[in-house]
């Protein structure tokens, strides 16, 4: 292979090498905002609970407070009836009394529901706590290693910097224009191989004369189409 080759094609892969660790580097803070949203749902989902329970809570005591106001009337139903004169007043207050017993049932039965539902919500809010804590510990933990990548990734994109200006100080002067032309319009494969018959950067067809040259040429071949410079896989 043309030394010249050599040399594009080194400094291509190493371009190729700092794209990918930078794509690498852009996701992290994506998966970091992930998590984040995650324990945020939950939070919000603990929360519905939370407010579940105290509103079936205040139900349930006002229900509790309803059947002790009804229980001193009939009390008080009672007490009268000790008093009363006639058999007529008698029935008419044990009328009362029975009506006030009907609503006694009625908030029992209200009560009784509001504190199922307030069972249902603490065991939901237990299980929901748990899982948070879990899911909190995963967050920390994969933080942690997110932040040991994107320390790692910065050091190696700084030493790939420094290879890249070696390389590139390397390259005979008219060829660095055009590298850095191809190099913005393609990063990472401003230098690619033939496959087939095709250039590997845009699956151009080439013509069989470019495909010798860059078998046998002085000149480093380019592709018709994109222009980048193109090796033989063979030489
Ligand atoms: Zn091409």
């Amino acid at each position: 292979m043309l030394e010249i080759l050599r040399q594009l094609k080194d400094l291509t892969e190493v371009d190729r090498a700092i794209v990918e660790a930078r794509n690498q580097l852009a996701k992290y803070p994506r998966t970091l905002e992930q998590l984040k949203q995650a324990q945020d749902r939950l939070s919000a989902q603990l929360k519905e609970f939370q407010d579940q329970l105290e509103k079936a809570r205040q139900e349930r005591r006002h229900a509790e407070k309803e059947v002790a106001s009804l229980r001193q009337q009939i009390s008080k139903y009672i007490d009268q009836q000790a008093q009363v004169k006639t058999n007529k007043e008698y029935q008419a207050m044990s009328h009362e009394i029975e009506q006030l017993q009907g609503r006694i049932d009625e908030w029992d039965t209200v009560g009784l529901e509001k504190l199922e539902i307030e069972d249902t919500c603490q065991r939901e809010l237990e299980k929901m706590k748990a899982a948070m804590q879990t899911q909190r510990a995963e967050q920390e933990a994969q933080s942690k290693r997110i932040e040991e990548l994107t320390r790692e990734k910065k050091a190696f994109i700084e030493k790939l910097a420094v290879d890249r200006e070696r390389l590139f100080e390397q390259l005979p002067d008219p060829f660095r224009d055009d590298y850095e032309i191809l190099q913005d319009r393609f990063p990472g494969t401003a230098c690619m191989p033939i496959e087939g018959e095709q250039c590997s950067g845009c699956n151009w067809h080439l013509v069989l004369q470019t495909r010798q040259a860059a078998k046998t040429g002085g000149e480093p071949a380019r592709c018709e189409h994109c222009r980048r410079f193109l090796y033989s896989p063979e030489s």
